[in-house]
């Protein structure tokens, strides 16, 4: 069987290495970057507990080799920018083992390492045509402005992210809902006299902060604010340092040293900051009579309050990797897969209660420490199905 994978991500990567070596198939990936290249560097991101553990059952390389260049992520706090705890959990609580935090270069990095040679870079997918014997065979524009095939192929996997051209080439445009929330997010390469270490969160109304330190030194600060309406633009006034720290200053007295420090950091950074704004697109798991199968954000973007966008994308490449290894079949992937990533995708989008615009983030926080939602993390960070437990 002849695999072509789009997309050397983090899904796209993590399913050819578990590929590679699988009898009976021959796989290429296909990557728009140059090898040793990536997007996003500049940011950090935190993998859940749930992505450790699927790479530990299912790629203990991959997994070793992350916990080595990674920090832990162990706990989570949320405070009220006056320094008032209003959440306060240990990851062990609910999860077998930590999270990590680490640069999304060193994720790339890592993820890459295994693969490099069986990707061909500065390939991007442009078009998609169809052979004689009914299989796929994606065009691409090489890094050299040159149009090439490869060939065609019997399964096509898009690990090619949020705007998946493979997606659109078979599915077309995705109905996207945004809800009225506009983020930013920013490294800080010297954080040497940041306040605090693991992972925090700290609310004034329904902005939030959100930040944890990186190995090297760094941290990572990522703000959101709510928008005039549901599917409202970031405006150029949002666009402002002076606007970003007001909307963290409480509304008496100071804020804590926390929340000081970050505010301090948005004005020398700020024309590094990265915006977007929260949206959710449904989740599609295959397309063109089984001969494409969707992994990651290209199957299912899903909002960031949880930091499951990378966390379900590792869990995919890994489960998806397992079954197609063992020539298992497109269904047994979604089956698999598609009711744990709609509870995901549930669950985080109710996380977000707190960031939408007139809830009370003070008490929607306080809540979280409740059972319910306890249970509910518990569930997001341990129910990850071993290779035995699959076909
Ligand atoms: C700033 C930022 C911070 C984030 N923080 C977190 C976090 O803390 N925790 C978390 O879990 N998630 C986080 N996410 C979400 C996370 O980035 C995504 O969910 C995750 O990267 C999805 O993985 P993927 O493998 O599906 O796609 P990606 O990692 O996006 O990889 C897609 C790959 O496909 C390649 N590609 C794209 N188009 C083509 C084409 N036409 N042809 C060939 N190759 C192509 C790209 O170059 C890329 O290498 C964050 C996202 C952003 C933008």
């Amino acid at each position: 069987m002849r695999i072509g994978v789009i997309g050397a991500g983090v899904a796209g990567s993590l399913v050819v290495d578990a590929l590679r070596k699988a009898p009976g198939v021959s796989v290429k990936g296909f990557e728009r970057v140059a090898r040793g290249g990536h997007e996003e560097a500049g940011t950090g991101l935190n993998v859940g507990p749930n992505a450790m553990k699927a790479l530990r059952l299912h790629a203990p390389e991959a997994h070793d080799r992350l916990r080595a260049v990674s920090l832990p992520w162990e706990s989570w706090f949320i405070d009220m920018v006056d320094g008032t705890r209003v959440f306060d959990i240990q990851l062990s609580q609910v999860a077998e083992e930590p999270g990590i935090r680490l640069a999304w270069a060193e994720l790339y990095r890592q993820l890459r390492t295994p693969v490099n040679d069986h990707f061909a870079f500065q390939h991007t997918l442009v078009a998609l045509e169809e052979d004689a014997a009914g299989r796929l065979v994606p065009v691409f524009k090489t890094g050299a402005g040159e149009t090439v095939r490869d060939g065609g192929f019997d399964l096509l996997i898009a690990g090619d992210g949020r705007y998946s051209a493979l997606r659109m080439a078979t599915i077309g445009p995705l109905e996207v809902e945004f809800m009225g929330v506009g983020m930013w997010r920013l490294l800080v390469p010297d954080a040497s006299d940041c306040p605090y270490q693991d992972y925090g969160q700290w609310f004034h109304r329904n902005n939030r902060l959100l930040s944890y330190r990186l190995p090297g030194g760094a941290a990572y600060i990522a703000g959101s604010f709510g928008l005039e309406t549901p599917d409202g633009e970031i405006l150029p006034e949002h666009r402002t340092a002076q606007y970003q720290r007001s909307l963290f200053d409480p509304d008496e007295g100071a804020p804590c040293a926390a929340v000081a420090w970050m505010q301090k950091q948005i004005e020398p950074l700020f024309d590094d900051i990265h915006w977007a704004r929260l949206q959710v697109s449904p989740l599609e798991r295959e397309a063109a009579n089984g001969r494409v199968l969707f992994l990651g954000d290209s199957a299912h973007a899903m909002v960031p309050t949880l930091g499951q966008g990378a966390t379900q994308a590792i869990e995919d490449g890994t489960i998806a990797g397992t079954i197609l290894a063992r020539g298992g079949s497109l269904a047994d992937i979604g089956k698999a897969r598609n009711e744990r990533v709609s509870f995901v995708r549930q669950f985080s989008a109710d996380a977000s209660d707190t960031i939408l615009p007139g809830t009370d983030a003070a008490e929607g926080s306080r809540e979280k420490m409740g059972p319910a939602f306890m249970a509910k993390l518990r569930r997001l960070y341990t129910d990850v199905p071993g290779p035995d437990d699959l076909i």
